[in-house]
């Protein structure tokens, strides 16, 4: 089943006089279950093609749908509300917040949903045993190394059990023992639970726990498999 659908999606920025395109009529369809690489020159639109797929961003044109549900039919709050249930974000620089624990940070989705943590207490539980932070609940994130603190981003990008995972060059800032740590617990959770996920990345390598690659250029979408989009 499809988990995200563009249809005619374009994306212009507006800068000043100059009207920048970057994404121009993009179709595309990612299933649930996939794990997929989004490739491409820096400066492309890999990021803006993200944003737009979670909501961060608003397209200027065509449609998106996210679970089978059309993103520009929804009220802003929807999107918000969209956004916090369905789709986990994960970034390059973590995206932590300094002064609380790692168990508040996972927490945060839930607490930003308004919904009680005690029902969710043993869920908690099982995604910091995911992500093997267990023993460092209580800790503040400048205590943990970077790997740490992205399994912590990813431990709160599952809390809200989203059906998408969207990772922006989510190991952009390891180093490569770390990396491998990092995407072989991503690997984990699209085999183990199901998870679609969609990461944007330089390396061949990291694309490579992934099953499927997207490249972006011009403008323009091509999938490796299939050559044209
Ligand atoms: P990538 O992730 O492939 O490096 P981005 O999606 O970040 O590319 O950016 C694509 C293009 O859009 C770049 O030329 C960038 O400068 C431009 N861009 C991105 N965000 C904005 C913005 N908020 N306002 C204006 N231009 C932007
Ligand atoms: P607001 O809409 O009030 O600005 P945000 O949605 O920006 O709040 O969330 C605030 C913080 O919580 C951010 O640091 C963001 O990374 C994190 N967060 C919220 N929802 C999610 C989610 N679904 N996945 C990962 N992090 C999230």
């Amino acid at each position: 089943t499809p988990m995200i659908e563009t249809e005619k999606l374009y994306k212009t920025y507006q800068l000043g006089e100059v009207a920048v395109e970057v994404l121009k009529d993009i179709n595309l369809t990612i299933h649930q279950g996939e794990f997929v690489t989004i490739m491409g020159p820096s400066g492309s639109g890999k990021s803006t093609l993200l944003y737009l797929v979670g909501g961060l961003d608003q397209p200027t044109a065509g449609t998106i749908r996210l679970g089978g549900t059309l993103l520009s039919g929804l009220s802003d709050k929807e999107q918000s509300i969209m956004r916090r249930r369905q789709v986990g974000f994960v970034f390059q620089f973590y995206n932590l917040v300094p002064n609380l624990t790692v168990e508040d940070n996972i927490l945060l989705p839930l607490l930003l949903d308004g919904k009680k943590v005690k029902p969710h207490r043993e869920r908690l539980e099982n995604i910091m045993e995911t992500v093997e932070l267990s023993d460092r609940k209580d800790h503040t994130p400048r205590e943990l190394s970077g790997g740490q603190q992205q399994r912590v981003a990813i431990a709160r990008a599952l809390m809200n059990d989203p059906e998408v995972i969207l990772a922006d060059e989510p190991t952009g800032n390891l180093d490569s023992r770390t990396t491998e740590e990092v995407m072989l617990l991503l690997s984990k959770i699209n085999r183990e639970q199901g998870k679609t996920i969609v990461q944007v990345s330089h390396s061949v390598e990291t694309a490579a726990y992934g099953n499927r690659i997207i490249q972006v250029k011009d403008g323009k979408v091509w999938d490796e498999n299939e050559g044209n989009d």
